[in-house]
């Protein structure tokens, strides 16, 4: 791992090249941080339990037809992807009201919006990821208007199918995080591919029937139990079935 170029490390990934080009390798981190990163710590076993997860989700947005940067998982910690110029836009898709939509808007926790609702944060770590509208995206370039329309009916396919996934397994989809790139083809042509990952750091999913929360909101809201939630969620994807033991040090808490 040591000896591989090391092109960026981020609050829960790093990448490193891959092994040939145009390939990257994603290594989660069992780091988290909250709050634009004034709230850190570390919750044993997550990297290993979110590079299943995204693995999982990614892999059943592909047989849907949805195109991603998955290639496959390596280990334990790590997946290989495909590079791809990251479109510096995050598009969040809401279900349910929860988070900063609520102090906004002046929401309760857990209103049940009228209908799905996209938002776009432009990324940057120094502004605190600012929430733009799509004009600010098309003005300053960050996505032309046509790659801006793709990532909207993406993230609505997305949604619709992980509704549906988690609403199986007793989830509620309360949202999501997504993050897209471009990649070319010989001809220079582009096309937008699903990015980064997606796991309970980047989701919001609540037990249906005790509202429980399975995802990073434990962290952020000081909760406990976080890591028993993420493996909860993986246990209950079916990906944790196969005796597969990921460590973690806490033992209790959510067997159903
Ligand atoms: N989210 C994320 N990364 C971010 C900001 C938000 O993954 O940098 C996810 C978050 O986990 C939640 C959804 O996007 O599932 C909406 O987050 P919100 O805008 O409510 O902000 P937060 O409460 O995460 O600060």
């Amino acid at each position: 791992m040591n000896k591989r170029r090391r092109i960026y490390e981020g609050k829960a990934k790093i990448l490193f090249e891959g092994p040939e080009p145009g390939t990257i390798v994603q290594y989660f981190k069992d780091d988290a941080t909250a709050f634009n990163a004034k709230k850190k710590g570390v919750i044993s076993g997550k990297g290993a339990l979110n590079n299943r997860i995204s693995e999982y989700v990614m892999l059943r947005l592909a047989d849907m037809g949805i195109p991603t940067h998955f290639v496959r998982r390596l280990n334990m910690r790590e997946q290989l992807v495909r590079e791809v110029e990251i479109i510096p836009v995050e598009v969040v898709v809401r279900n349910v009201a929860a988070g900063t939509i609520c102090k906004r808007l002046g929401l309760e926790e857990g209103t049940a919006l009228p209908r799905s609702i996209i938002e776009y944060y432009y990324k940057s770590d120094e502004l605190g990821d600012p929430l733009v509208s799509e004009e600010h995206i098309t003005a300053f370039n960050w996505a032309a208007p046509q790659d801006l329309d793709e990532m909207m009916s993406l993230s609505l396919r997305i949604n619709d199918f992980m509704s549906g996934l988690f609403l199986g397994i007793g989830l509620r989809l309360v949202d999501f995080k997504l993050e897209f790139g471009r990649i070319y083809n010989e001809h220079g042509d582009v096309r937008i591919i699903l990015a980064d990952e997606i796991s309970p750091d980047s989701c919001r999913l609540w037990d249906i029937t005790s509202g429980e929360k399975l995802d990073k909101d434990r962290f952020r809201q000081d909760l406990g139990n976080v890591e028993n939630a993420y493996r909860e969620v993986a246990r209950r994807l079916g990906i944790l079935e196969d005796g597969e033991v990921i460590e973690l040090t806490e033992k209790k808490g959510f067997a159903s």
